[in-house]
């Protein structure tokens, strides 16, 4: 998978051109040639094998040899909602949620914390999703969403959703995960909350469970808040049917 480029516009030709940190890449550090083969992906669902035509200073040009549908998703998409730590954490968190198949990954603003995305961050954030695509296979780039409050986050949800709060003391996420998930095709998708360190207020809970939302507890430690998010969206991946 390490051989893979990932480019900002869409491939609908036959020609595809690298520009930026992905030209400077192929250039400069895996040294590419005319002729070599390499995969590129534009983060819609497909991968290209190209052959490089042209090697520039700062930008190469492609030609499309064939495309190929290569679907790596999960078959139950997911959203995680959590109230996102900052620095290393925050990085590592997108990283390992894009590697773990997130389909959205949604910054929760919570009555605990109040953490409003800055245009900056969420730039470096993309760069991110990016580099853990490439490394994992996924033709899809993980969608990261505008920051929401989490009491309106909950109250716009649909039944045909499994929906959980992690929170100490919630019912056995076990227990949860194979009652609610195995209803399979009849769910459209599952959506995860995730507390800030301070945790959730009661008021925020209690929205939650008016609006269908089931709390379930991850076991005897607190989790730091990306392990918490990692952990049970790992536990849902696992119960996902595999796409046929
Ligand atoms: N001080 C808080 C813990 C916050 S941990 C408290 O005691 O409630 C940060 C978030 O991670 C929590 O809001 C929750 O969503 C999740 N979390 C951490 N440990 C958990 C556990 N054992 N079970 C369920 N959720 C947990």
């Amino acid at each position: 998978m390490s051989d893979r480029y990932f480019v900002e516009t869409p491939i609908d030709g036959s020609q595809a051109r690298l520009v930026g940190t992905e030209a400077h890449h192929l250039i400069h550090v895996m040294r590419g040639k005319v002729g070599d083969q390499i995969t590129l992906f534009d983060g819609l669902g497909e991968e290209f094998l190209c052959r490089v035509d042209q090697v520039g200073r700062s930008d190469v040009g492609l030609s499309v040899i064939s495309r190929h549908e290569v679907d790596r998703e999960s078959s139950l998409p997911l959203t995680l909602a959590v109230a996102l730590p900052k620095g290393d954490r925050r990085r590592w968190l997108v990283e390992k949620a894009v590697e773990l198949g997130v389909a959205r990954l949604v910054p929760l603003e919570t009555e605990r914390s109040n953490d409003r995305e800055t245009s900056a961050a969420s730039v470096r954030l993309r760069q991110t999703v990016i580099e853990a695509s490439k490394q994992s296979g996924r033709n899809r780039l993980m969608e990261i969403g505008d920051s929401v409050r989490l009491l309106d986050f909950v109250t716009d949800t649909t039944d045909d959703e499994a929906r959980l709060v992690a929170h100490p003391g919630g019912a056995k996420c076990h227990d949860v995960l194979g009652s609610i998930l195995q209803r399979g095709s009849a769910l459209r998708g599952v959506s995860l909350v995730v507390g800030p360190e301070g945790g959730l207020a009661p008021a925020e809970l209690a929205a939650a469970r008016a609006s269908g939302w089931r709390i379930v507890d991850l076991g005897n430690r607190i989790l730091r808040v990306e392990t918490a998010a990692l952990a049970l969206a790992a536990a849902v991946m696992l119960y996902a049917p595999a796409k046929s």
